[in-house]
């Protein structure tokens, strides 16, 4: 056993489903494996403990792992604690490394999940070589990552590039956070159907209204990508609304961080074909002087379903010295 490989696991906790991964020196992935997410801190704890050891288990005749990266969505600081997560149940305040390092035996490394995707476009997916860039992922709300010379900036707290809460329109509607008009409301997945909602309440989206009934209520995001794809002008109308809305908040970001890449994650990137143009499009009507800058390049996501623990992995690397 004592010329074992060294290696590291990398944990992404989502909503629904958590996927483990095992990675090499190299970042190679060696073994991977999905089990449904639990609720609840104390059961999160538990489930880490338990997909960390089978991970290590199943890799042991071979491999030494030598640390644990665990990537969340919500506010994760730099000491490794999940101090707000709107999208998981009862895991506010959680002290996920402190709970979860004497359970395991060996560092544990935890980050926001946005952060981790990003590490992981940087290391295989499309931002390989990108020294200036933003991530954002769009989802049901919108997460991101800021990289700068060529790695991902945490912050004095460890909370950088969360841009879903930045006020684009104070006199907007309510957010989950509780201030009004964040990006977040008019440019995630749930900002699609509420634009899509606004629509329908002005009287447009006539024949999308007649399919969920009658009313606007039950209209979801996907019901306008799906009404836009079939040739629903109207449909096709808030989608452009929507990549308007979008571009809004990465004017903001680029405007920050001068990024020579923007790229885009989450759910929403499955309707790419759709929306990715316009966001292109609108993003050089609303940059400052987007006639003056190189050009921002705004790309899909490449990592794929594992991104998140690929990055959580690369992050334990990097802080084990497993990568120089
Ligand atoms: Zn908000």
């Amino acid at each position: 056993m004592s010329n074992r490989e060294p290696s590291v696991i990398g944990i992404d906790v989502g909503g629904t489903k958590t996927l483990g991964l095992v990675i090499d020196a190299a970042g190679n992935v060696l073994l991977q494996e999905k089990w449904p997410t639990r609720q609840g801190a104390a059961a999160v704890t538990e489930m880490l403990a338990e997909l960390a050891q089978e991970l290590r288990s199943r890799i042991a005749t071979t491999h030494k792992v030598r640390g644990l990266g665990v990537g969340l969505a919500g506010l994760v600081d730099s000491m490794g604690r999940l101090r707000r997560a709107p999208n998981l149940v009862d895991a506010d305040e959680f002290a996920v490394r402190d709970l979860l390092e004497p359970r395991v035996g060996m560092p544990v490394l935890v980050d926001n999940d946005a952060n981790c995707a990003a590490r992981a476009e940087l290391h295989a997916g499309v931002a390989v070589g990108v020294r200036h860039g933003v991530l954002i992922t769009l989802g049901t709300g919108i997460g991101g990552a800021l990289i700068v010379d060529g790695a991902v900036v945490r912050g004095a707290a460890g909370m950088a590039g969360e841009p879903g809460h930045m006020l684009v329109d104070p006199a907007g509607p309510k957010c989950v956070c509780g201030l009004s008009g964040c990006w977040e409301r008019y440019a995630s997945g749930a900002g699609l159907a509420y634009l899509g909602r606004r629509a329908a309440d002005r009287g447009d989206l006539a024949s999308l209204v007649g399919t969920v009934d009658g009313t606007p209520e039950p209209i979801r995001g996907e019901h306008i990508t799906r009404a836009a794809r079939l040739g629903d002008p109207e449909a096709s109308a808030v989608l452009d609304e929507f990549a308007w809305w979008v571009s809004v908040g990465l004017a903001n970001c680029a405007a920050m961080s001068d990024p020579e890449m923007i790229i885009l994650g989450g759910g929403l990137v499955r309707d790419w074909d759709l929306f990715g143009p316009r966001v292109r499009r609108h993003l050089n009507e609303v940059l400052v002087a987007a006639e003056h800058r190189p050009e921002i390049r705004v790309e899909p996501a490449a990592a794929g379903e594992a991104a998140g623990a690929l990055g959580a992995a690369l992050l334990a690397a990097d802080e084990t010295g497993l990568r120089p």
